[in-house]
Protein backbone atom coordinates (compact mmCIF):
# COMPACT_ATOMS: atom_id res chain seq x y z
CA UNK A 1 0.00 0.00 0.00
CA UNK A 2 1.56 3.71 -0.62
CA UNK A 3 2.05 5.63 2.17
CA UNK A 4 -0.40 8.59 2.26
CA UNK A 5 1.99 11.66 2.14
CA UNK A 6 2.74 14.36 3.98
CA UNK A 7 4.30 17.53 2.06
CA UNK A 8 7.93 17.90 1.67
CA UNK A 9 9.36 20.40 4.02
CA UNK A 10 13.24 21.91 4.74
CA UNK A 11 14.32 23.63 8.06
CA UNK A 12 17.15 25.37 8.19
CA UNK A 13 19.55 25.39 11.10
CA UNK A 14 18.59 26.75 14.18
CA UNK A 15 14.91 26.57 13.27
CA UNK A 16 11.84 24.90 14.55
CA UNK A 17 9.14 25.09 16.74
CA UNK A 18 10.87 25.87 20.42
CA UNK A 19 9.64 24.22 23.26
CA UNK A 20 11.16 24.65 27.04
CA UNK A 21 11.06 21.89 29.18
CA UNK A 22 13.94 21.44 32.44
CA UNK A 23 16.17 24.06 31.22
CA UNK A 24 16.52 22.62 27.98
CA UNK A 25 15.80 23.93 24.79
CA UNK A 26 14.20 21.57 22.71
CA UNK A 27 13.93 22.52 18.67
CA UNK A 28 10.79 20.45 16.50
CA UNK A 29 13.05 19.21 13.40
CA UNK A 30 9.92 16.93 12.83
CA UNK A 31 6.26 16.75 13.97
CA UNK A 32 3.92 14.06 13.63
CA UNK A 33 1.37 17.09 11.86
CA UNK A 34 4.11 17.74 9.20
CA UNK A 35 5.14 13.43 8.40
CA UNK A 36 1.39 12.27 9.23
CA UNK A 37 2.02 10.65 12.30
CA UNK A 38 4.72 8.35 10.46
CA UNK A 39 8.38 9.93 12.65
CA UNK A 40 9.53 12.49 15.11
CA UNK A 41 12.50 14.55 15.83
CA UNK A 42 13.85 17.02 17.50
CA UNK A 43 16.80 19.38 18.62
CA UNK A 44 17.58 18.75 22.68
CA UNK A 45 20.08 21.61 23.84
CA UNK A 46 21.56 22.23 26.91
CA UNK A 47 23.53 24.97 27.77
CA UNK A 48 24.26 23.79 31.16
CA UNK A 49 23.15 20.52 32.66
CA UNK A 50 19.73 18.62 31.96
CA UNK A 51 18.36 15.28 33.78
CA UNK A 52 15.89 13.91 31.91
CA UNK A 53 14.47 11.06 34.52
CA UNK A 54 14.13 7.13 33.76
CA UNK A 55 11.90 6.36 31.35
CA UNK A 56 10.82 3.87 28.38
CA UNK A 57 9.08 3.96 25.02
CA UNK A 58 6.31 1.04 24.55
CA UNK A 59 6.24 1.77 20.87
CA UNK A 60 8.74 3.89 19.79
CA UNK A 61 12.93 2.37 19.20
CA UNK A 62 14.80 5.77 19.46
CA UNK A 63 17.99 7.20 18.22
CA UNK A 64 20.17 9.49 19.79
CA UNK A 65 23.08 11.26 18.10
CA UNK A 66 25.15 13.51 19.60
CA UNK A 67 25.93 16.58 17.50
CA UNK A 68 27.81 18.23 20.15
CA UNK A 69 28.72 18.24 23.78
CA UNK A 70 29.23 14.88 26.23
CA UNK A 71 25.97 13.05 28.08
CA UNK A 72 25.85 9.89 30.30
CA UNK A 73 23.15 7.87 28.73
CA UNK A 74 22.15 4.91 31.51
CA UNK A 75 20.48 1.84 31.30
CA UNK A 76 20.29 -0.51 33.93
CA UNK A 77 23.15 -2.33 33.96
CA UNK A 78 25.49 0.01 31.74
CA UNK A 79 25.83 4.20 31.42
CA UNK A 80 28.14 5.08 28.78
CA UNK A 81 29.67 8.29 28.55
CA UNK A 82 28.86 9.72 24.30
CA UNK A 83 30.54 12.62 22.75
CA UNK A 84 30.10 14.42 19.66
CA UNK A 85 29.21 11.94 16.85
CA UNK A 86 28.42 8.92 19.07
CA UNK A 87 24.91 7.15 18.63
CA UNK A 88 22.98 5.55 21.23
CA UNK A 89 20.67 3.29 20.38
CA UNK A 90 17.28 2.52 22.89
CA UNK A 91 14.74 0.18 21.85
CA UNK A 92 11.55 -0.11 22.79
CA UNK A 93 10.62 -0.82 25.88
CA UNK A 94 13.87 -0.35 27.53
CA UNK A 95 14.19 1.72 30.54
CA UNK A 96 16.74 4.71 30.22
CA UNK A 97 18.11 8.07 31.75
CA UNK A 98 20.31 10.95 30.19
CA UNK A 99 22.03 13.61 31.78
CA UNK A 100 23.79 16.36 29.75
CA UNK A 101 27.41 16.72 31.20
CA UNK A 102 29.34 19.50 28.84
CA UNK A 103 28.42 22.94 28.08
CA UNK A 104 26.36 23.31 24.64
CA UNK A 105 25.39 19.92 24.55
CA UNK A 106 22.72 19.41 21.50
CA UNK A 107 21.52 16.13 20.63
CA UNK A 108 19.34 14.64 17.41
CA UNK A 109 16.42 12.10 19.33
CA UNK A 110 14.68 10.24 16.46
CA UNK A 111 11.90 8.42 16.75
CA UNK A 112 8.80 7.02 15.37
CA UNK A 113 4.90 8.41 16.24
CA UNK A 114 4.73 9.09 19.93
CA UNK A 115 7.67 10.10 20.79
CA UNK A 116 9.83 13.03 21.16
CA UNK A 117 7.82 15.76 19.80
CA UNK A 118 4.88 14.55 21.72
CA UNK A 119 6.81 14.24 25.02
CA UNK A 120 8.32 17.26 25.26
CA UNK A 121 4.99 18.94 24.02
CA UNK A 122 3.13 17.71 26.66
CA UNK A 123 5.91 18.36 29.43
CA UNK A 124 6.40 21.76 28.36
CA UNK A 125 2.39 22.44 28.84
CA UNK A 126 2.77 20.99 32.12
CA UNK A 127 5.74 22.70 33.21
CA UNK A 128 4.05 25.87 31.90
CA UNK A 129 0.89 25.18 34.18
CA UNK A 130 2.79 23.63 37.35
CA UNK A 131 0.61 20.30 36.10
CA UNK A 132 1.51 17.98 38.75
CA UNK A 133 2.99 15.07 38.62
CA UNK A 134 5.38 17.02 36.31
CA UNK A 135 5.65 14.02 33.83
CA UNK A 136 1.94 12.69 33.43
CA UNK A 137 0.80 12.20 29.46
CA UNK A 138 -1.52 11.33 27.77
CA UNK A 139 -1.65 7.42 26.62
CA UNK A 140 -1.07 8.76 22.69
CA UNK A 141 2.40 9.82 24.12
CA UNK A 142 4.21 6.73 23.81
CA UNK A 143 6.23 6.96 27.25
CA UNK A 144 6.29 5.61 30.75
CA UNK A 145 8.34 6.99 33.68
CA UNK A 146 9.88 4.38 34.98
CA UNK A 147 10.06 4.88 39.22
CA UNK A 148 12.70 2.14 40.45
CA UNK A 149 15.58 2.60 38.03
CA UNK A 150 19.20 3.01 38.97
CA UNK A 151 21.18 3.76 36.80
CA UNK A 152 24.71 1.67 36.22
CA UNK A 153 27.28 3.58 38.41
CA UNK A 154 30.50 2.77 36.18
CA UNK A 155 31.21 4.65 33.29
CA UNK A 156 31.80 3.87 29.98
CA UNK A 157 33.70 5.11 27.11
CA UNK A 158 32.13 4.75 24.13
CA UNK A 159 34.74 2.61 21.97
CA UNK A 160 32.46 0.13 20.35
CA UNK A 161 32.34 0.60 16.28
CA UNK A 162 30.38 -2.26 15.21
CA UNK A 163 25.78 -2.01 14.54
CA UNK A 164 24.95 -5.54 16.83
CA UNK A 165 21.76 -7.36 15.56
CA UNK A 166 18.87 -7.49 17.37
CA UNK A 167 16.64 -4.81 19.37
CA UNK A 168 18.94 -4.62 22.30
CA UNK A 169 20.43 -0.95 23.31
CA UNK A 170 23.62 -0.24 22.29
CA UNK A 171 26.22 2.51 21.80
CA UNK A 172 28.26 3.27 18.44
CA UNK A 173 31.44 5.05 18.74
CA UNK A 174 31.65 8.00 16.32
CA UNK A 175 32.81 6.93 12.90
CA UNK A 176 31.56 3.62 13.50
CA UNK A 177 28.27 1.14 12.20
CA UNK A 178 28.22 -0.95 9.38
CA UNK A 179 29.86 0.12 6.53
CA UNK A 180 29.45 -0.30 2.78
CA UNK A 181 30.79 1.40 0.40
CA UNK A 182 29.94 2.81 -3.19
CA UNK A 183 32.06 4.32 -5.01
CA UNK A 184 33.81 7.27 -3.37
CA UNK A 185 30.84 7.28 -1.00
CA UNK A 186 30.92 4.96 2.51
CA UNK A 187 27.63 4.59 3.56
CA UNK A 188 27.05 3.23 7.47
CA UNK A 189 24.29 1.83 9.12
CA UNK A 190 23.69 3.27 12.47
CA UNK A 191 20.51 1.16 13.10
CA UNK A 192 18.72 -1.63 10.68
CA UNK A 193 15.61 -3.20 10.57
CA UNK A 194 16.51 -5.86 12.70
CA UNK A 195 17.26 -2.56 15.56
CA UNK A 196 14.04 -1.36 15.35
CA UNK A 197 11.61 -3.89 14.14
CA UNK A 198 11.63 -2.73 10.99
CA UNK A 199 10.36 0.76 12.28
CA UNK A 200 13.44 2.66 11.01
CA UNK A 201 16.74 2.70 9.05
CA UNK A 202 19.39 5.48 10.59
CA UNK A 203 22.24 5.43 7.45
CA UNK A 204 25.36 7.97 7.62
CA UNK A 205 26.63 8.93 4.17
CA UNK A 206 30.41 10.17 4.36
CA UNK A 207 31.91 11.65 1.09
CA UNK A 208 33.78 14.40 -1.10
CA UNK A 209 32.00 16.28 -3.45
CA UNK A 210 30.58 14.46 -6.47
CA UNK A 211 28.23 13.94 -8.98
CA UNK A 212 24.72 14.06 -8.68
CA UNK A 213 22.79 10.51 -7.68
CA UNK A 214 19.52 9.78 -10.58
CA UNK A 215 16.04 11.42 -10.00
CA UNK A 216 14.03 8.94 -8.44
CA UNK A 217 11.00 8.47 -6.12
CA UNK A 218 9.81 6.27 -3.52
CA UNK A 219 5.94 5.23 -3.05
CA UNK A 220 6.53 3.24 0.73
CA UNK A 221 8.89 4.78 2.52
CA UNK A 222 9.77 8.89 3.80
CA UNK A 223 13.33 9.93 3.82
CA UNK A 224 14.81 12.50 5.97
CA UNK A 225 18.09 14.32 5.58
CA UNK A 226 20.32 15.76 7.95
CA UNK A 227 23.37 17.74 6.97
CA UNK A 228 26.25 17.26 9.55
CA UNK A 229 29.35 18.25 7.87
CA UNK A 230 30.50 19.77 4.51
CA UNK A 231 27.86 21.34 2.50
CA UNK A 232 25.41 19.29 -0.40
CA UNK A 233 22.60 19.84 -3.18
CA UNK A 234 19.05 18.49 -2.86
CA UNK A 235 16.92 18.39 -5.60
CA UNK A 236 12.94 18.11 -4.49
CA UNK A 237 10.21 17.83 -7.17
CA UNK A 238 13.17 19.81 -9.39
CA UNK A 239 13.67 22.60 -7.35
CA UNK A 240 17.62 22.87 -5.86
CA UNK A 241 17.86 22.87 -2.08
CA UNK A 242 21.14 23.98 -0.60
CA UNK A 243 22.07 21.67 2.40
CA UNK A 244 25.07 22.92 5.32
CA UNK A 245 25.22 21.70 8.66
CA UNK A 246 22.22 21.25 10.89
CA UNK A 247 19.61 21.84 7.82
CA UNK A 248 16.82 19.38 7.70
CA UNK A 249 15.03 18.31 4.51
CA UNK A 250 12.02 15.78 4.62
CA UNK A 251 10.99 14.33 1.48
CA UNK A 252 7.67 12.47 1.66
CA UNK A 253 6.62 9.17 -0.57
CA UNK A 254 6.06 9.86 -3.99
CA UNK A 255 8.22 13.08 -4.04
CA UNK A 256 11.03 13.08 -6.82
CA UNK A 257 14.38 13.31 -5.36
CA UNK A 258 18.36 13.38 -5.51
CA UNK A 259 21.47 14.68 -3.85
CA UNK A 260 24.75 15.52 -4.81
CA UNK A 261 27.37 16.09 -2.48
CA UNK A 262 29.20 19.76 -3.04
CA UNK A 263 32.16 19.34 -0.37
CA UNK A 264 35.35 17.66 0.38
CA UNK A 265 34.19 16.28 3.39
CA UNK A 266 30.33 16.28 3.76
CA UNK A 267 28.22 14.18 5.67
CA UNK A 268 24.54 13.71 6.16
CA UNK A 269 22.32 11.21 8.72
CA UNK A 270 19.54 9.87 6.74
CA UNK A 271 16.59 8.83 8.67
CA UNK A 272 14.50 6.34 6.76
CA UNK A 273 10.96 5.23 7.57
CA UNK A 274 9.81 2.29 7.40
CA UNK A 275 13.06 0.58 7.37
CA UNK A 276 11.67 -1.36 3.83
CA UNK A 277 14.22 0.34 1.66
CA UNK A 278 17.29 -1.42 3.41
CA UNK A 279 17.92 -3.85 1.10
CA UNK A 280 18.31 -1.55 -1.46
CA UNK A 281 21.88 -0.39 0.12
CA UNK A 282 22.55 -3.92 0.58
CA UNK A 283 22.11 -4.51 -3.01
CA UNK A 284 23.97 -0.99 -4.36
CA UNK A 285 26.82 -1.25 -1.46
CA UNK A 286 29.97 -3.21 -0.90
CA UNK A 287 30.63 -5.08 2.57
CA UNK A 288 33.47 -2.05 3.54
CA UNK A 289 35.92 -3.50 6.38
CA UNK A 290 37.52 -0.02 7.37
CA UNK A 291 35.98 3.02 8.78
CA UNK A 292 37.44 5.52 6.88
CA UNK A 293 35.96 6.80 3.28
CA UNK A 294 37.50 4.95 0.73
CA UNK A 295 40.18 6.74 -0.93
CA UNK A 296 39.93 4.57 -4.05
CA UNK A 297 36.37 4.54 -5.11
CA UNK A 298 34.45 1.09 -4.73
CA UNK A 299 31.87 -0.79 -6.94
CA UNK A 300 28.45 0.47 -6.99
CA UNK A 301 26.25 -2.82 -8.06
CA UNK A 302 23.98 -1.22 -10.32
CA UNK A 303 23.44 -5.04 -11.85
CA UNK A 304 22.51 -6.17 -8.31
CA UNK A 305 19.71 -3.12 -8.55
CA UNK A 306 18.42 -3.60 -11.65
CA UNK A 307 18.04 -7.10 -11.02
CA UNK A 308 15.88 -6.52 -7.82
CA UNK A 309 14.15 -3.10 -9.10
CA UNK A 310 10.96 -4.92 -9.22
CA UNK A 311 11.28 -5.77 -4.97
CA UNK A 312 12.61 -2.08 -4.35
CA UNK A 313 10.57 0.64 -3.38
CA UNK A 314 12.40 2.73 -5.72
CA UNK A 315 11.26 4.36 -9.08
CA UNK A 316 14.09 5.92 -11.39
CA UNK A 317 12.41 9.08 -13.15
CA UNK A 318 15.60 11.13 -15.06
CA UNK A 319 18.81 12.26 -14.58
CA UNK A 320 19.85 14.95 -11.90
CA UNK A 321 18.96 18.45 -13.08
CA UNK A 322 21.98 19.91 -12.85
CA UNK A 323 23.58 17.66 -15.92
CA UNK A 324 26.04 15.82 -13.31
CA UNK A 325 25.84 12.45 -13.59
CA UNK A 326 28.54 9.88 -12.96
CA UNK A 327 29.09 7.20 -15.71
CA UNK A 328 28.29 4.70 -13.64
CA UNK A 329 24.43 6.61 -12.88
CA UNK A 330 24.09 7.59 -16.37
CA UNK A 331 24.29 3.47 -17.38
CA UNK A 332 21.68 3.11 -14.88
CA UNK A 333 19.52 5.40 -16.64
CA UNK A 334 20.12 3.85 -19.80
CA UNK A 335 19.74 0.36 -18.39
CA UNK A 336 16.22 1.36 -16.67
CA UNK A 337 15.26 3.06 -20.57
CA UNK A 338 16.32 -0.54 -21.77
CA UNK A 339 14.14 -1.92 -19.31
CA UNK A 340 11.29 0.26 -19.97
CA UNK A 341 8.76 -2.19 -20.55
CA UNK A 342 9.24 -3.78 -17.13
CA UNK A 343 9.54 -0.54 -15.23
CA UNK A 344 6.24 0.72 -16.73
CA UNK A 345 4.62 -2.52 -15.60
CA UNK A 346 6.35 -1.95 -11.84
CA UNK A 347 3.27 -1.61 -9.74
FE1 LIG B 1 15.62 8.39 -2.07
Amino acid sequence: MDVQAAPAFLLRAGEGKKLYFGGAELSVIASPEQTNELLEIVEVYASGTFTFPAHLHRHTHKGIYVLSGELLLSFKDKTYHLKKGDYGHIPRGVAHTYRTIEPNTRLLCLTGPGGVVSLYTQLSINQSFQMEPLYEVPDQVDFELVESFTPAQHIQEVENMDRPDGTKPYVIRNGGGEHFVVEDQLFSFLARQNNTDGQFLVLMTDGPKGNAIIQHYHKRHTECFYCLEGSMTMWNEGQAVALNPRDFLHIPANTKHTYRLDSPNTKFIGFLTPGLFEPFFDALGTPYYSHQVPTKPGPARIDRVLKNYDKLDLYFVSPPPDGSMHPIQAAMVSFSFWLSGKLTAKK
